[in-house]
């Protein structure tokens, strides 16, 4: 296990709700952060960790390889990382189906549900100088957009692509100044379910998609910057 995750230790402070098997525990501490892109599992010490014997383990891993979310290097497996391309065509994918769900969201969401994404939206607005927890906020908010759009095999297909997005090492919500303007989407993506205007709500959510995009290439190339 990798020092620096030490303090993550799961999931005794964790307020979130009691996950059981094998599979979920690992996915979530690679959605968390817990387990990073490159972090090499060891079946006995996730066993250990998450108080689960190996044979769950050793399936789970399998799962998780076979899902591209897990890479080989040499005999281990490691958290696998997404390449520049990629991490593209993800956005792409993303962007189509996030806009797909706004627009169910404003046709479908029941008034409970739009006054909950409201909610949240006033909510996260504290968070946006605090990227970790504005991080987890917009996993929510767009998981709430999602089971708003009543779809469930759109929802399912979501979840495919936001896994694949914790294969990403940093969020652009850490970007400087970010944070307040991804929050300023989420109040227009709102505002346009609010009004029931589709083509405005899957409009104002392929935006959102695609600043948060350009942003994580400005994060890139920054990095590779300061490689040089
Ligand atoms: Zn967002």
């Amino acid at each position: 296990m990798v020092a620096r995750h030490e303090k993550d230790q799961y999931p005794m402070t964790s307020p979130k709700p009691i996950l059981t098997d094998a599979y979920s525990l690992i996915l979530e501490a690679i959605d968390t952060g817990t387990y990073r892109p490159g972090d090499r599992l060891v079946e006995s010490e996730l066993a250990e960790r998450f108080g689960v014997s190996r044979t769950p383990i050793r399936e789970a891993l399998q799962r998780l390889e076979t899902q591209s979310l897990l890479a080989r290097d040499g005999r281990s497996l490691i958290v696998a990382s997404l390449d520049h391309n990629q991490m593209a065509e993800l956005y792409v994918v993303r962007g189509e189906l996030e806009g797909l769900a706004a627009r169910l969201a404003a046709r479908h969401a029941t008034s409970e549900e739009v006054r909950l994404l409201r909610e949240m939206v006033e909510t996260d607005n504290s968070l946006c100088d605090k990227p970790a927890l504005l991080a987890r906020a917009n996993r929510r908010f767009h998981k709430q957009i999602h089971l708003a759009s009543h779809n469930r095999y759109l929802v399912q297909q979501l979840d495919l692509v936001h896994r694949s997005m914790a294969l990403m090492a940093t969020t652009s919500l850490a970007a400087v100044g970010r944070g307040a303007i991804a929050q300023r989407e989420h109040d227009r993506i709102v505002s346009a379910i609010e009004a029931r205007d589709e083509d405005g709500a899957d409009a104002a959510l392929r935006e959102h998609i695609s600043v948060a995009f350009t942003t994580r290439l400005k994060q890139e190339a920054a990095a590779r910057e300061a490689e040089v």
